[in-house]
């Protein structure tokens, strides 16, 4: 690999003069750990080199977008071969009947599909869809779930209400500057794991079926379930959010592993294959109120977008049942590692999985919910994340990321993370 003549430090100061931060989205920017980003100049299955020419064991993997390693040569063949045909016409194209119908394969409540173009479209149309058919206002979500960030659902996780009677629910406070109130009035927020009590008010509940943007946190035996008998008794939908879950904790997604169906579902990151995709899927009847059947709107330009479906075409091929046994067993095996090196550093730590994903907290119990999840030590997590970033692998530098490993990461690649965590550790471990 040729380094460019540039270094971070250079590409981040000119970054920092022409876009807001110098990055695209807020995360990159090592705000919560500190120090310069890492600029990427190219990726090859686990691994990443910056423009310095310096190489990371990389388990951000583009937040989940990435499934079968940076640069797989069946995805970029597809995207090659897609673009010599054109990359976007304004009209149907094969491939998004193929996506759809593999979608529905593998998820059949899915009954219908429509591809948009990121995770945040997925959310915000789904919520559009949820109000259009219900004829009702209110959503529920929960407390350190993400969906993207479209203002309805960008509510202050803080301000958590158990159930919905009017007295004790004020409705969501607006999580950014430039959302109105009035955009979260019908949005409330419930803790995480407790299936709060709804009316015949709310529309919809959305939920993460496993939280992993809050460090990694699973739902509690019977909350699933439980929210569906909830949605079905006052006839709310329900919405789950399998951006980061679809096609990536298994076959099926959470729905599947957990055997819940819900009304509708929201898909993005890994059926993408690395480029700009989002779909969301459902009951044909509800689906059936979208335009140009029904009175929901919802459109774009690039939905669809051959490139961006050859790619998630070529991405789901790679994800076959062996594909899921193979990848969750090594996630367990670097899960284990990783638990092993900081226990043996003497620093407090719950190392979670829920089928591939893996998620580090840094105190002593499992968090349940997000006020639990955000006691975990964000200054040891900036601390690790340097330690092992200097020694060549790459966490998300934020300590509400999951772990992305992925089909590229083979024995090799684990044995060498897990010994680089035992010498992290060591070096930011309690003397
Ligand atoms: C990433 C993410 C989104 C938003 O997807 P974008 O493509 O970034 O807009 C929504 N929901 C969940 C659970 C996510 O992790």
């Amino acid at each position: 690999m040729t380094a460019s003549r540039t270094t971070n430090q250079a590409l981040f100061d000119r970054a920092r003069d022409v876009i807001p931060g110098g990055v695209n989205s807020p995360v990159r920017a090592f705000n919560s750990v500190g120090g310069t980003p890492y600029f990427v100049a190219r990726g090859e299955g686990a691994r990443v080199w910056d423009v310095e020419g310096n190489e990371y064991l990389d388990l951000v993997q583009s937040y989940g977008a990435i499934i079968g390693g940076h640069a797989h040569p069946k995805v970029i063949e597809a995207i090659r071969a897609a673009a010599g045909d054109g990359t976007s016409y304004g009209a149907p194209t094969e491939r998004e009947v193929l996506l759809a119908e593999e979608i529905r394969r593998r998820v059949p409540s899915c009954q219908k599909v429509r591809m948009v173009s990121s995770g945040t479209e997925a959310t915000m149309t789904a919520l559009r869809l949820a109000r259009g058919a219900t004829g009702r206002n209110r959503v529920v979500k929960f407390a350190g779930n993400y969906h993207g960030h479209g203002d309805a659902l960008l509510a202050e996780s803080g301000s958590a209400v158990a159930h919905l009677d009017p007295a004790h629910s004020p409705g969501g406070v607006p999580g950014s500057a430039g959302v109105p109130a009035a955009a979260v009035t019908d949005t409330v927020i419930a803790p995480y794991n407790d299936v709060p009590e709804l009316d015949d008010t709310v529309a919809c509940v959305i939920v993460e079926p496993v939280a992993a943007n809050m460090g990694l946190v699973q739902p509690a035996d019977g909350f699933l379930a439980g929210l569906r008998a909830e949605c079905d008794r006052v006839g709310a939908l329900l919405i789950f959010d399998e951006v980061i879950t679809g096609f990536r904790l298994g076959w099926g997604g959470a729905q599947e592993a957990f055997a819940i169906r819900p009304d509708l579902s929201c898909f993005g990151k890994v059926i993408g294959g690395g480029l700009n995709v989002g779909a969301f899927g459902g009951r044909a009847d509800l689906m059936d109120h979208l335009a140009p059947l029904g009175p929901v709107y919802q459109a774009g330009t690039l939905s669809g977008n051959p490139l961006a479906t050859a790619a998630g075409l070529a991405a789901l091929d790679l994800c076959d049942h062996d594909a899921y046994r193979s990848l969750i067993g090594q996630a367990g095996r670097l899960a284990a590692g990783f638990q092993a090196a900081l226990h043996g550093a003497g620093i407090p730590a719950v190392v979670a999985t829920a089928g591939p994903l893996i998620g580090i907290h840094l105190g002593a119990t499992a968090p349940r919910t997000y006020a639990d999840a955000r006691t975990t030590d964000e200054a040891r997590y900036a601390a690790l994340f340097h330690a092992l970033l200097q020694r060549g692998v790459a966490l998300a530098p934020g300590a509400y990321e999951v772990m992305f490993p992925g089909l590229a990461h083979d024995d090799a690649v684990i044995d060498r993370i897990i010994e680089t965590a035992h010498e992290a550790a060591a070096a930011i471990g309690s003397p």
